[in-house]
């Protein structure tokens, strides 16, 4: 690939960059990392983020290792600097250098740009949106077993309700197309109705779940869920369904068992080595995350589901302050928290930083940097069991210390170690 040229931006002068191969990456011991503030509380959480992870890269690998972070405008920061809310430098630096980490961007409302966050994602074709949702001890949660719950949620994000192909009530459009449906399919829509497209694609499902497999075998995980509301929506959320289950007997045979086989076939037992390939409805996804937990690993998912269920699951283990998420595409990856840009906060030192902190130590995951990533995650988990937490935390365990953001990143890096 040729060298990136940058409208707006300069090229940093030091770290190396990331290069994809063969379905892989090659990481250089220096690579340069672009990273967005965001919006709102976004700075804040950034920082806190980018010591923690510099604390157990050098933990981890002494001088040998190092990230070299490159900073990005995007939001009200570029609105203010550029004149523009998402430059086409951002597209560019993410596409060049691969791995980029980000903080929450403010939606911004009336004219432009639906989402900065879904442009980013259509844009860049990230269509694996990956949370990762597990219980940290302490965190309160309204389940009485917390610790049942580790799912990984591959919710796709490029397609269905969200690709924006809607119309508003009494518009042409809504008219064109009440006319064409009732013309060519004898279908009629009230006239007051606003109207939307759900397209689904056997292409863009197979991916998702392609992905979702793949990870399921690499990490060890015991199952992966198909969830989908077939039975109601069968040529695009049944659709869904089939295409997951061909992609599994197509590219996956050797080492996916499917349910009904581990019944059929092996009494009931799941062959060694083999992971479990299931769906579930997406109302009784919901119910049976609640009643059987531990029975659910890796969901894939369309992305108004995945929308869903990932709220939902997060909500389980202590919800927004707590729970990372990943964007990634064939190769390139963006790492973030699942909340937003709490602007009521911006500025205060208050939040928690551990989605953002969290979303760091899937970046590392990302580059295989697995030292650094355990570090990153024992760091969280036994300063949040040291009870000296932010405000979110801190008023609902007892006994709690309420610290700001940036002390809470510090009892993080002191866990990791001098
Ligand atoms: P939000 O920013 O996630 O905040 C909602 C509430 O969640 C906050 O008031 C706070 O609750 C809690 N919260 C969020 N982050 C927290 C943290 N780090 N620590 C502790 N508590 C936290 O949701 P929103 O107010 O609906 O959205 C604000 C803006 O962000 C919108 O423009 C939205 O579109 C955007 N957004 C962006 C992204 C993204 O960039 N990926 C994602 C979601 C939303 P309490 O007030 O109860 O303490």
């Amino acid at each position: 690939m040729s060298p990136v040229t940058f409208d707006l931006l300069r090229d940093p002068t030091e770290g190396e960059r990331i290069k994809p191969s063969d379905g892989g990456l090659l990481v250089p011991d220096r690579p340069i990392i672009p990273y967005i503030d965001g919006d709102g509380i976004g700075p804040e959480v950034v920082l806190a983020a980018r010591k923690v992870v510099d604390t157990a890269v050098d933990r981890a690998y002494g001088r040998s290792r190092g990230i070299f972070w490159f900073k990005i405008k995007a939001g009200k920061e570029a609105q203010e600097e550029y004149g523009e809310l998402l430059p086409n430098d951002v597209f560019k630096a993410i596409e060049h250098y691969v791995v980029a980490l980000k903080g929450p961007l403010t939606t911004p409302i009336g004219g432009g740009y639906r989402s900065l966050n879904v442009a980013l994602r259509q844009k860049l074709d990230l269509y694996a949106n990956v949370r990762p949702i597990f219980w940290i001890p302490e965190v309160p949660s309204p389940l009485k077993e917390p610790w049942k719950v580790d799912l990984v949620v591959f919710r796709e994000a490029t397609e269905d309700v969200y690709a924006g192909i809607e119309w508003d009530r009494g518009s042409p459009e809504v008219r064109k197309m009440r006319e064409f449906l009732m013309k060519e399919f004898g279908i009629s829509i009230r006239e007051d109705s606003g109207v939307g497209l759900k397209p689904i694609s056997e292409f863009i499902s197979k991916r998702l779940v392609r992905k979702a497999l793949t990870y399921a075998l690499e990490k060890g995980r015991r199952s992966v869920t198909l969830m989908h509301k077939g039975n109601i929506m069968k040529f695009t959320e049944g659709a869904f369904m089939q295409w997951g289950y061909e992609v599994a007997a197509s590219e996956f045979k050797d080492d996916i068992v499917t349910e009904s086989e581990v019944f059929e076939q092996h009494g009931g037992k799941v062959p060694k080595g083999k992971v479990v390939l299931k769906d579930r409805l997406a109302d009784n996804m919901f119910q049976q995350l609640l009643t059987r937990t531990d029975e659910y690993d890796v969901i894939a998912t369309t992305n108004l589901n995945g929308d869903y269920i990932s709220d939902a699951a997060a909500g389980l283990v202590g919800g927004l302050g707590v729970t990372p998420g990943a964007n990634i595409g064939d190769y390139m990856a963006l790492f973030e928290p699942i909340h937003g840009s709490a602007p009521k906060y911006a500025g205060m030192d208050k939040v928690n930083p551990t989605a953002e902190i969290l979303a760091g130590a899937m970046l590392l995951e990302y580059l295989e940097w697995q030292e650094a990533a355990a570090m990153v995650k024992e760091g969280v988990k036994t300063a949040i069991q040291a009870k000296e937490v932010t405000y979110d935390l801190a008023r609902r365990i007892e006994g709690a210390t309420q610290v700001g953001t940036q002390d809470f990143a510090q009892r993080v890096m002191e866990q990791i170690g001098p």
